[in-house]
């Protein structure tokens, strides 16, 4: 839903392009889309409906009524277990609440982004962080599920300030979390400020060494991170409307290996090791390209060998020593 309900004008947002769409979603579409996908789904599994890429409860409420009624008859059949959308702090109020439960609405994520009041005024964000508390406060007394999305490498940004974001976004009690580095898009005032020189995009392995710490802040609190880098859509993934900043395909792969790079290094190395792991983190922690082996090599002059152990759970390592003869 690109730019649906949404007057504001952040400074990296270009919602059109973003999404790969252009054309408004209509309650047609949407019954459209749910039949095209769920043939496709697993029976069993669990399947939510979901309103993004816009300000959904920005939208007259008469729209998000009929929107949303096109997903109430699988609801009531069952096809579909419920209703997830993302809007803006700014646009949650009883009323809202009030009739996003009527029609089956489980999980509200709210573009959060920062914090700190510098970063989202410089953002255009149009919102304060109290808003955002009391819009947290009202999704929790409505019982919906409270998802945050957060970004990295906003104007004024620090690491500092991204992982004070984080505190206090867990301290709010979410139950997920996105997580995006800025990336410099055509057609956004971000572009302006970046091609006069008052923005400095992050590079890709300052923008992966602090999502490795902003994912392991959220999970040691029990948040589940459910995305970290920008959604991809072909036209992001070709790297076309992407002037500047930390594009990477694999971005969420890349922060994966970092944080197992952090967590092996926080071992003693003394000799070449082998390393045991949970069978499906294999991949991320020899990281892309094998990076980590390749680096354990070069910055501790060890060869390391990575096997799958079923007992071990994710970011649980153990390290043993390879014997020489
Ligand atoms: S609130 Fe969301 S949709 Fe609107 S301009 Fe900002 S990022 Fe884009």
């Amino acid at each position: 839903m690109p730019h649906k309900g949404c007057p504001y004008d952040c400074v990296f947002c270009n919602q059109k392009r973003i999404t790969g769409q252009i054309k408004e979603t209509t309650p047609d579409d949407v019954t459209e889309i749910i039949e095209r996908h769920l043939s496709t789904l697993p029976e069993n599994a669990d399947i939510e409906a979901a309103f993004f890429g816009g300000s959904f409860t920005g939208i007259p409420i008469a729209e998000q009524s009929a929107l949303m009624e096109r997903v109430a008859p699988y609801i009531n059949d069952g096809r579909i277990d419920g209703i997830r959308l993302s809007t803006r702090p700014d646009y949650i109020s009883d009323e809202i609440l009030e009739n996003l439960k009527r029609y089956g609405v489980t999980t509200i994520e709210l573009g959060v982004q920062s914090m700190d009041e510098d970063v989202l005024r410089a953002s255009n964000r149009g919102h304060s962080a109290e808003q955002v508390r009391k819009a947290c406060e009202m999704i929790h007394s409505y019982d919906f599920r409270l998802g945050v999305q957060q970004m990295t490498g906003l104007p004024l940004d620090t690491d500092e300030k991204s992982v004070e974001t984080a505190h206090e976004l867990i301290a709010l009690n979410p139950s997920c979390v996105r997580i995006y580095p800025t990336l410099t898009i055509k057609d956004t005032a971000l572009k302006t400020l970046y091609e006069n020189g008052s923005y400095i995009p992050q590079t890709v392995d300052e923008a992966v060494r602090l999502c490795a710490k902003l994912v392991l802040t959220y999970e040691e609190s029990g948040v589940d991170v459910i995305r970290v880098g920008l959604q991809p859509t072909e036209e992001i993934n070709d790297h076309a409307s992407v002037v500047a900043g930390p594009f990477h395909p694999a971005f969420g792969e890349l922060v994966e290996s970092e944080i197992y790079y952090g967590i092996i290094t926080s071992h003693k190395i003394d000799g070449d090791i082998e390393i045991h792991v949970d069978p499906r983190e294999i991949s991320k922690v020899c990281g892309n390209r094998r990076r980590n082996i390749e680096r354990l090599k070069k910055e501790y002059g060890v060869n390391a060998f990575v096997k799958g152990d079923s007992n071990l759970k994710k970011r649980e390592v153990r390290l043993i020593a390879v014997k020489t003869t």
